[in-house]
């Protein structure tokens, strides 16, 4: 054997050894599990998001799989309307109930809907009102030995596969009711939705400052479209692709407000409204979002009220 073919033999060994090495190395990576990979998979399934037509109100129930959860339930007279909506979807229990502030087109018909189907956990902001609505939730509440949870900015829930943060209120005492609208961050996957009841611009301004990721693909316009929420700062921060409006047809208070919708043109936001096109039920599979329909075109008349 010549000098050549030694070095050629001894290369060979080397390689084979080297292959093997590879091929071991190789099988352990793709054998092992990432441990990023298994803590955050994908979610399975949809959520669903659905904005109940309730008149001038809100009422929005989310489902992923068997957990569900309701955010308000219209005006007392809407409690029959969202328990049928409820028990329409079979869905047998909620985990969450939140009423989101004590006026009466959000917690009218809560206690319906604690009295007839059952609930894990009520949160509710950390304020009182002396109408005979809200005496009615409490009682509601009492008689199904439930306990209220407070709102706390920053406290988690999980709800199925997505989670959700409080982001509102961020004050103890305000003057105005409103202002103490629960807010909630729903994250599903990389799909995010935005709910802040009736929040006025002094909330949304301290939802800002306390630096809650708001960033949502749909943002359920706050106070039902006024123009006194909504604020051009705020709707910077969520950037939402979509937004609903649930607001009762010829309402009294001219909702949604003209600046509002001014404001949903002039940003491209795709726009949906209970009062034109009933209840809107958003589909998420945590990365493409779905609507049952189309959105609303603005009309000239939209834009042309005072507020
Ligand atoms: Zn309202």
């Amino acid at each position: 054997m010549d000098k050549r073919s030694t070095n050629k033999a001894g290369k060979s060994g080397i390689i084979l050894v080297l292959t093997v090495i590879a091929l071991w190395i190789g099988q352990r990576f793709s054998f092992s599990e990432d441990p990023t990979i298994i803590n955050n998979p994908p979610p399975q399934g949809v959520i669903k998001v659905h904005f109940i037509d309730v008149g001038q109100g809100d009422s929005i129930l989310i489902e992923n799989g068997e957990a569900a959860m309701l955010i308000d339930a219209g005006e007392n007279s809407q409690g029959e309307v969202v328990v049928n909506y409820i028990n329409s979807l079979d869905i047998e229990d909620l985990d969450y109930v939140i009423g989101t502030h004590p006026h009466s087109d959000h917690i009218g018909g809560l206690d319906d809907v604690i009295l007839q189907v059952p609930v894990e956990k009520i949160i509710f902001p950390d304020v009182v009102h002396t109408t005979k609505t809200f005496e009615d939730v409490l009682d509601a509440i009492e008689s199904k030995n439930l306990k209220i949870t407070k709102a706390i900015p920053g406290d988690e829930y999980t709800l199925g596969e997505a989670e959700f943060t409080i982001v509102a209120p961020n004050s103890i005492k305000y003057d105005e009711l409103n202002n103490y609208s629960v807010g909630i961050h729903l994250q599903f996957g990389d799909s995010s939705f935005l709910f802040i009841g009736d929040a006025e611009e002094l909330s949304e301004e301290e939802i800002l400052e306390a630096g809650h990721d708001i960033s949502a693909d749909v943002f359920k316009l706050s106070h039902h479209g006024s123009s006194t929420s909504n604020s051009s700062k705020f709707l910077d921060q969520v950037n939402p692709t979509y937004a609903v409006i649930t607001v009762g047809e010829g309402n009294s208070y001219g909702h949604p407000h003209s600046i509002t919708m001014q404001a949903m043109q002039d940003r491209n936001i795709k726009v949906y409204r209970t009062d034109k096109q009933g209840t809107i039920v958003f589909t998420s599979d945590g990365s493409n979002i779905s609507v049952n329909t189309k959105a609303y075109s603005i009309t000239e008349g939209d834009l042309a009220g005072k507020n």
